[in-house]
């Protein structure tokens, strides 16, 4: 990585590619089209629901979307 690399011809390689799609089970965009594993929720990795403590802020309350 150059100097140059950050900038203008950094932005030829955005977008190439849609890496995650929305997610069947949590809804959010972070279902991964190669991997099929949902960064969200661990939807195709596991049966039981992806969560810790630091994804909310608040208390009782999903993120959702
Ligand atoms: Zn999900």
């Amino acid at each position: 990585m150059g100097k140059t690399t950050a900038g203008t011809t950094a932005f030829g390689r955005m977008n190439r590619k849609k890496t995650h799609v929305r997610c069947r089970r949590c809804g959010r965009r972070a279902f991964h089209v190669r991997h099929k594993v949902c960064a969200a929720c661990g939807f195709g990795a596991s049966s039981k629901l992806r969560r810790y403590s630091w994804t909310t802020k608040t208390l009782q309350r999903m993120r959702l979307k």
